[in-house]
């Protein structure tokens, strides 16, 4: 139950005063539809109205807040023309001007022969003072209440600053005062005030550096927010690991025959990550690892290896993939080692026949098959398993939380295993998921030599279909892919398919064309002929981004590669470079070029890290950005900024890791305090995992 001191933060927003049905359905699309939402929601400017000068010192262009005496109201003949109020003090006139001003409005807030105190920018009309539609005006008893600071918020069509101000102010009045969740000596090293004084002046900022990310009220209330988000995933995570797992121990025998068979060694981050995985899977812990890598680093072993893992104790492993062209391939990579080992092994996605997929499933439910490699069909209410000890889910951004947890489902407390290609940078990691833990491919296998990319301006295409053709001369095969540009499929597909015609003009027999609308047994039969180099140039959209595995390919030109993000021209590039040949990268940009695409395609020339390109994407797009929110899990931030309160995120981490080892129950003193923290940020599903109390 969420605690009663809560109660007032959680009410509608239109229980704030001025907040009607009306803007409070924009007060809904701006921040949420609680109080507590428009309470994350934090100024990003402010105006100072303490600058008061007389008439003939107020200097155009800054805000000013003057005391005037009204004299003359000027209104127009024709509507267009602005309405005027001559005001004036001893060292000057003041034109205050209205458009489609109201007379007997205006005549009511200016009375004229009345003294007035007006607020607002001031400008030059005519060579004189002008202020055009004041911010305030009031009578001079009330001049006290405008000679502030006033806070500026992010807006949304249809509503304007003073309601949303006005409705903050009266929410910031309601917030009660809450027992402090933070560690008190870290709280005094970081001269930090309580949550209710932080939370007011992170919404009354005196001085442009109030509003610093960093600033002490504000850093406050963004460390709240990260501790509750890594808080409650430590919490869930504790909660699953006391649930009974299971000790998953091989003998490595089928380990071995695998290393034989197979034409090379491992590389040492492929051992350590295999020796990672199995000391975990070997602990009566459930495991949730990730594994990540770069392209090509030789994921899909380590996941067979780990999968062996579980048919030498016995059980079966299932591994995940995102669509069917990866379950297939995985499937291609791993089926000549499952026979070399003598493990059987099934393939199932959405397009098998209903006789093979019911014969898979039968297998799978009776335990003679081992290992099954398939898409989400692997998560259809109807597959069941003899014993899943592990699951493997390869590119998980691509696939919601609950997938992941479906397919863990399957089993008796399943050892997850989450692989991802594209690297995520440490910040967004720790963010989404905590104290994950991970294990990293660092290198690429052994004999693969680095790739030459270029940069070259779309007019010099000639060029490189010249270019091209040599290389298909001499046995090359290119990938030339075309952008999703427009917003409708037909417009793209005509893209890729005019540039197909063309190329195929110039190279007749020699094109294929690979796109999502074509069928899976025709994107199948080209990439065949492909890979078998009956075709030399394979033109397609960003289809072969994930998972591609042609070693024989070694050259990536990339059309308008200005319109990609850092992380897909990675992805892309990482199709080639997979063999022993030297590859290339051509990337084709349009004129003029961005400063943020410019930078995008200088790192790429610089780097093939993927790390180092994850981390740099980062900066360039934020973190927002960088992984849909909703798909990869990350917490929707409020308060806290990835890129500013990095640092912050280690230490909620760190304080988090602290709290689960002392008090996993959230019993002390502060453990309770910690649990209204919980229930503030909306995580009660992490309060749930704990015992009463
Ligand atoms: P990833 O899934 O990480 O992109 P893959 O597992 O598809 O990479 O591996 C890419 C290619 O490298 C595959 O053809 C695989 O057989 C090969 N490979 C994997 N490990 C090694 C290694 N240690 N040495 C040489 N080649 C390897
Ligand atoms: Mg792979």
């Amino acid at each position: 139950m969420r605690p009663q001191s809560l109660t007032p933060l959680f009410a509608q927003v239109t229980s704030l005063p001025g907040i009607g049905p009306r803007l409070g359905k924009l007060v809904e699309k701006l921040a949420g539809p609680l109080v507590v939402d428009l309470l994350w929601h934090l100024p990003f400017a402010l105006i100072d109205r303490r600058n008061a000068p007389e008439i003939a010192g107020a200097q155009a262009g800054t805000v000013a807040t003057l005391t005037v005496t009204v004299d003359e109201h000027l209104v127009p003949r024709n509507p267009r023309q602005p309405y005027r109020v001559w005001c004036s003090d001893e060292t000057g006139r003041l034109c205050l001007t209205f458009f489609n001003g109201r007379e007997d409005y205006l005549k009511k807030l200016l009375p004229p022969g009345e003294i007035r105190v007006v607020s607002g920018r001031v400008d030059l009309y005519q060579g004189e003072v002008q202020i055009t539609h004041p911010d305030h005006v009031v009578p001079l008893d009330q001049r006290e209440s405008i000679l502030r600071v006033e806070p500026v918020y992010g807006l949304t069509a249809g509503l304007t600053q003073r309601p949303v101000q006005k409705a903050i102010a009266a929410g910031v009045e309601r917030a009660p005062a809450l027992p402090e969740w933070q560690d008190p000596a870290y709280l005094a090293r970081n001269r930090w005030a309580d949550w209710k004084s932080s939370l007011a002046s992170a919404h009354a900022p005196a001085e442009e550096q109030d509003l610093a990310p960093l600033h002490p009220a504000r850093a406050r209330l963004a460390f709240d927010e990260l501790l509750a988000s890594q808080l409650a995933i430590a919490l869930v995570r504790h909660h699953n690991r006391t649930l009974s797992g299971r000790a998953t121990k091989g003998d490595r025998r089928l380990h071995k025959v695998t290393l034989e068979a197979l034409p090379f060694e491992l590389t040492a981050s492929q051992k350590g990550a295999v020796e990672e995985i199995a000391t975990d899977m070997a602990k009566p812990e459930r495991m949730i690892r990730l594994l990540q890598g770069d392209v090509g680093s030789g994921k899909t072993l380590v996941a067979f290896l780990a999968m062996l893992i579980a048919v030498e104790a016995g059980a079966q492993a299932a591994l995940m993939a995102p669509t069917e062209l990866l379950a297939r391939q995985h499937y291609a990579t791993i089926a000549p080692l499952a026979e070399a080992t003598g493990v059987r092994l099934a393939l199932l996605t959405g397009r098998d026949g209903q006789k093979l997929k019911k014969e898979t499933m039968r297998g799978l439910a009776d335990g003679s098959i081992d290992l099954v490699i398939g898409t989400h069909a692997l998560v259809q209410e109807e597959v069941e398993f003899a014993d899943l000890a592990l699951a493997v889910v390869d590119e998980q951004h691509r696939f919601g939380v609950h997938q992941r947890m479906a397919l863990s489902s399957k089993g008796q407390a399943v050892d997850l295993l989450v692989m991802t290609a594209t690297p995520i940078p440490r910040t967004l990691m720790l963010a989404a998921y905590g104290d994950l833990d991970v294990s990293k491919l660092t290198e690429k296998p052994a004999g693969r030599l680095p790739i030459d990319t270029r940069t070259l301006p779309l007019e010099r295409i000639g060029e490189v279909v010249e270019g091209v053709g040599r290389m298909i001369g001499t046995g090359a095969r290119v990938y030339w892919v075309c952008p999703l540009i427009e917003e409708s499929e037909e417009v793209d597909l005509a893209n890729v398919e005019e540039r197909f015609g063309l190329l195929s003009t110039r190279f007749p027999g020699k094109v294929g064309l690979l796109h999502g609308r074509l069928k899976g047994a025709e994107r199948e039969a080209t990439m065949a002929a492909f890979a078998e180099g009956r075709l030399s140039i394979l033109v397609a959209t960003t289809v072969i981004e994930v998972g591609v595995d042609v070693p024989a390919a070694t050259v990536m030109v990339i059309e308008h590669a200005e319109r990609f993000g850092l992380a897909q021209l990675h992805q892309l590039r990482g199709r080639v470079g997979r063999g022993a040949g030297k590859s290339s990268c051509l990337l084709l940009y349009a004129q003029p070029l961005g400063e943020t695409a410019k930078a995008r395609l200088a790192i790429m020339r610089e780097t093939e890290d993927g790390f180092r390109i994850a981390e740099e994407d980062l900066r360039l797009r934020g973190a927002g950005e960088l992984l849909g929110t909703r798909q990869s899990g990350l917490p929707d931030m409020r308060l806290a900024d990835l890129a500013a309160h990095g640092e912050l995120l280690q230490a909620a981490r760190d304080d988090a890791r602290l709290v689960i080892d002392r008090d996993p129950d959230l019993q002390s003193e502060r453990g309770k305090a910690l649990r209204v923290l919980l229930y503030l940020f909306r995580r009660d599903d992490a309060v749930r995992t704990l015992r009463a109390g």
